[in-house]
Protein backbone atom coordinates (compact mmCIF):
# COMPACT_ATOMS: atom_id res chain seq x y z
CA UNK A 1 0.00 0.00 0.00
CA UNK A 2 1.05 3.45 0.98
CA UNK A 3 -0.29 4.94 -2.26
CA UNK A 4 -1.93 8.12 -1.47
CA UNK A 5 -4.08 8.88 -4.66
CA UNK A 6 -4.73 13.01 -3.19
CA UNK A 7 -1.20 13.05 -3.67
CA UNK A 8 -0.84 11.67 -6.89
CA UNK A 9 -3.35 14.27 -7.98
CA UNK A 10 -1.63 17.09 -6.61
CA UNK A 11 1.27 15.93 -8.38
CA UNK A 12 -0.01 15.54 -11.83
CA UNK A 13 -1.28 19.07 -10.97
CA UNK A 14 -5.07 17.68 -11.27
CA UNK A 15 -6.12 19.46 -7.98
CA UNK A 16 -6.93 23.24 -8.60
CA UNK A 17 -8.69 25.89 -5.86
CA UNK A 18 -10.33 29.01 -7.22
CA UNK A 19 -14.11 29.49 -7.99
CA UNK A 20 -15.30 26.68 -10.27
CA UNK A 21 -18.77 26.49 -12.34
CA UNK A 22 -19.16 23.27 -12.62
CA UNK A 23 -21.37 21.34 -14.94
CA UNK A 24 -24.48 20.95 -12.87
CA UNK A 25 -24.58 24.54 -12.91
CA UNK A 26 -23.46 25.08 -9.09
CA UNK A 27 -20.61 26.56 -8.10
CA UNK A 28 -17.62 25.14 -6.21
CA UNK A 29 -14.23 26.26 -4.73
CA UNK A 30 -12.39 23.49 -5.87
CA UNK A 31 -12.17 21.28 -9.42
CA UNK A 32 -10.33 17.90 -10.15
CA UNK A 33 -8.96 18.31 -13.42
CA UNK A 34 -8.46 14.54 -14.51
CA UNK A 35 -7.40 14.73 -17.99
CA UNK A 36 -3.90 16.55 -15.85
CA UNK A 37 -4.13 13.14 -14.62
CA UNK A 38 -4.84 11.34 -17.65
CA UNK A 39 -2.44 12.87 -19.55
CA UNK A 40 0.38 11.82 -17.61
CA UNK A 41 0.47 8.17 -18.37
CA UNK A 42 3.15 7.09 -15.89
CA UNK A 43 0.87 8.27 -12.96
CA UNK A 44 -2.08 7.18 -14.42
CA UNK A 45 -0.11 3.95 -14.23
CA UNK A 46 0.25 4.33 -10.62
CA UNK A 47 -3.29 5.13 -9.58
CA UNK A 48 -4.20 1.81 -11.72
CA UNK A 49 -1.91 -0.24 -10.11
CA UNK A 50 -3.99 0.78 -6.73
CA UNK A 51 -7.33 -0.37 -8.27
CA UNK A 52 -5.99 -3.41 -9.42
CA UNK A 53 -4.17 -4.03 -5.52
CA UNK A 54 -7.91 -2.89 -4.20
CA UNK A 55 -9.56 -5.96 -6.36
CA UNK A 56 -7.65 -8.21 -5.04
CA UNK A 57 -7.60 -11.90 -6.11
CA UNK A 58 -11.46 -11.28 -8.02
CA UNK A 59 -11.56 -12.77 -11.20
CA UNK A 60 -11.79 -10.49 -14.01
CA UNK A 61 -12.00 -11.38 -18.11
CA UNK A 62 -12.51 -8.14 -19.18
CA UNK A 63 -12.02 -4.77 -17.67
CA UNK A 64 -14.87 -1.59 -19.24
CA UNK A 65 -14.92 1.99 -19.11
CA UNK A 66 -16.79 4.94 -20.14
CA UNK A 67 -15.15 7.69 -22.77
CA UNK A 68 -13.06 9.08 -22.18
CA UNK A 69 -11.43 8.70 -19.01
CA UNK A 70 -12.71 5.80 -18.34
CA UNK A 71 -11.53 3.99 -21.50
CA UNK A 72 -7.92 4.79 -21.03
CA UNK A 73 -8.13 3.13 -17.05
CA UNK A 74 -9.70 0.15 -18.76
CA UNK A 75 -6.87 -0.06 -21.03
CA UNK A 76 -4.11 0.23 -18.48
CA UNK A 77 -6.26 -1.95 -15.65
CA UNK A 78 -6.56 -4.49 -18.69
CA UNK A 79 -2.99 -4.79 -19.34
CA UNK A 80 -1.89 -5.07 -15.59
CA UNK A 81 -4.26 -7.64 -15.16
CA UNK A 82 -3.07 -9.09 -18.52
CA UNK A 83 -6.88 -9.57 -19.79
CA UNK A 84 -9.29 -7.55 -22.36
CA UNK A 85 -10.83 -4.26 -22.34
CA UNK A 86 -13.86 -3.10 -23.36
CA UNK A 87 -14.90 0.90 -24.17
CA UNK A 88 -17.71 2.34 -23.56
CA UNK A 89 -18.98 4.84 -26.31
CA UNK A 90 -21.91 7.23 -26.83
CA UNK A 91 -24.85 4.98 -28.69
CA UNK A 92 -25.30 7.35 -31.07
CA UNK A 93 -24.25 11.05 -31.57
CA UNK A 94 -25.77 13.43 -28.97
CA UNK A 95 -27.45 9.79 -27.15
CA UNK A 96 -27.56 9.81 -23.30
CA UNK A 97 -27.08 6.03 -23.77
CA UNK A 98 -23.93 3.91 -24.47
CA UNK A 99 -23.11 0.86 -25.79
CA UNK A 100 -19.83 -1.11 -26.96
CA UNK A 101 -19.99 -0.41 -30.67
CA UNK A 102 -17.47 -1.46 -33.88
CA UNK A 103 -16.43 -5.08 -32.23
CA UNK A 104 -17.35 -7.76 -30.19
CA UNK A 105 -15.34 -6.99 -27.05
CA UNK A 106 -17.25 -10.21 -24.97
CA UNK A 107 -17.19 -13.84 -24.47
CA UNK A 108 -20.11 -15.94 -22.97
CA UNK A 109 -19.32 -15.72 -19.35
CA UNK A 110 -16.97 -13.19 -19.23
CA UNK A 111 -16.87 -11.22 -15.48
CA UNK A 112 -16.13 -7.99 -16.40
CA UNK A 113 -14.88 -4.72 -14.13
CA UNK A 114 -16.44 -1.43 -14.96
CA UNK A 115 -13.93 1.58 -14.09
CA UNK A 116 -14.38 5.13 -13.86
CA UNK A 117 -12.21 8.25 -12.90
CA UNK A 118 -14.55 10.65 -11.40
CA UNK A 119 -17.72 9.24 -10.21
CA UNK A 120 -20.26 12.23 -9.33
CA UNK A 121 -23.71 11.33 -10.02
CA UNK A 122 -22.66 7.76 -11.35
CA UNK A 123 -24.23 8.71 -14.62
CA UNK A 124 -21.45 7.47 -16.96
CA UNK A 125 -20.68 4.55 -14.49
CA UNK A 126 -24.58 3.42 -14.57
CA UNK A 127 -24.74 3.76 -18.49
CA UNK A 128 -21.72 1.80 -18.98
CA UNK A 129 -23.06 -1.25 -16.93
CA UNK A 130 -26.92 -0.55 -18.71
CA UNK A 131 -24.40 -1.42 -21.80
CA UNK A 132 -23.61 -4.45 -20.96
CA UNK A 133 -27.14 -5.49 -20.78
CA UNK A 134 -27.51 -7.25 -24.07
CA UNK A 135 -23.92 -8.94 -23.53
CA UNK A 136 -24.03 -12.50 -22.02
CA UNK A 137 -21.30 -11.57 -19.06
CA UNK A 138 -21.43 -11.49 -15.38
CA UNK A 139 -20.75 -8.13 -13.63
CA UNK A 140 -17.61 -8.78 -11.12
CA UNK A 141 -16.71 -5.48 -9.77
CA UNK A 142 -17.51 -1.57 -10.33
CA UNK A 143 -14.43 0.22 -9.26
CA UNK A 144 -13.94 4.23 -9.69
CA UNK A 145 -10.75 6.30 -8.92
CA UNK A 146 -12.26 9.33 -7.04
CA UNK A 147 -15.88 9.10 -5.70
CA UNK A 148 -17.25 12.73 -5.01
CA UNK A 149 -20.69 11.31 -4.03
CA UNK A 150 -19.37 9.75 -0.46
CA UNK A 151 -20.96 6.54 -1.13
CA UNK A 152 -23.99 7.94 -1.87
CA UNK A 153 -24.16 7.32 -5.75
CA UNK A 154 -27.12 4.74 -7.15
CA UNK A 155 -25.30 2.39 -9.47
CA UNK A 156 -27.98 -0.39 -8.89
CA UNK A 157 -24.78 -2.18 -8.00
CA UNK A 158 -22.21 -1.89 -5.47
CA UNK A 159 -19.14 -0.29 -6.27
CA UNK A 160 -16.11 0.77 -4.53
CA UNK A 161 -13.48 3.79 -4.82
CA UNK A 162 -9.75 4.78 -4.47
CA UNK A 163 -10.86 7.41 -2.58
CA UNK A 164 -13.92 9.47 -1.95
CA UNK A 165 -13.75 13.59 -1.73
CA UNK A 166 -16.22 15.39 -0.44
CA UNK A 167 -15.86 18.80 -2.91
CA UNK A 168 -18.53 21.29 -1.49
CA UNK A 169 -20.97 23.29 -4.38
CA UNK A 170 -23.58 25.84 -4.07
CA UNK A 171 -26.68 27.08 -5.95
CA UNK A 172 -25.18 29.96 -7.60
CA UNK A 173 -27.21 32.64 -5.39
CA UNK A 174 -26.22 30.71 -1.90
CA UNK A 175 -22.40 30.78 -3.63
CA UNK A 176 -20.23 32.71 -1.14
CA UNK A 177 -17.57 33.54 -3.71
CA UNK A 178 -19.90 35.28 -5.73
CA UNK A 179 -20.76 37.17 -2.69
CA UNK A 180 -17.20 37.96 -2.17
CA UNK A 181 -16.84 38.81 -6.24
CA UNK A 182 -14.03 36.16 -7.28
CA UNK A 183 -14.24 35.79 -10.68
CA UNK A 184 -16.30 32.34 -11.82
CA UNK A 185 -14.05 30.59 -14.14
CA UNK A 186 -15.57 27.70 -16.37
CA UNK A 187 -13.35 24.62 -16.16
CA UNK A 188 -12.32 22.73 -18.87
CA UNK A 189 -11.82 25.97 -21.18
CA UNK A 190 -8.28 27.93 -21.55
CA UNK A 191 -9.24 30.61 -19.33
CA UNK A 192 -7.08 30.60 -16.54
CA UNK A 193 -7.67 31.74 -13.08
CA UNK A 194 -6.30 34.88 -11.68
CA UNK A 195 -4.62 34.56 -8.26
CA UNK A 196 -7.10 35.80 -5.81
ZN1 LIG B 1 -20.00 31.42 -7.23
Amino acid sequence: MGFNLEQALEEAGALTEGHFLLSSGKHSDRYVEKFHLLRKPTILQQVCAAMVEKLGDTRIDVVAGPTTGGILIAAEIARQLGVRAAYAERADEGSLQRAFRRVEYFEPGDRVMVVDDILTTGGSVKETIAALDPHPVELASVMVMVDRSMGRAELGAPYSSLTQMDVPAWEPDDCPLCADGVPLVKPGTTQQKNGT
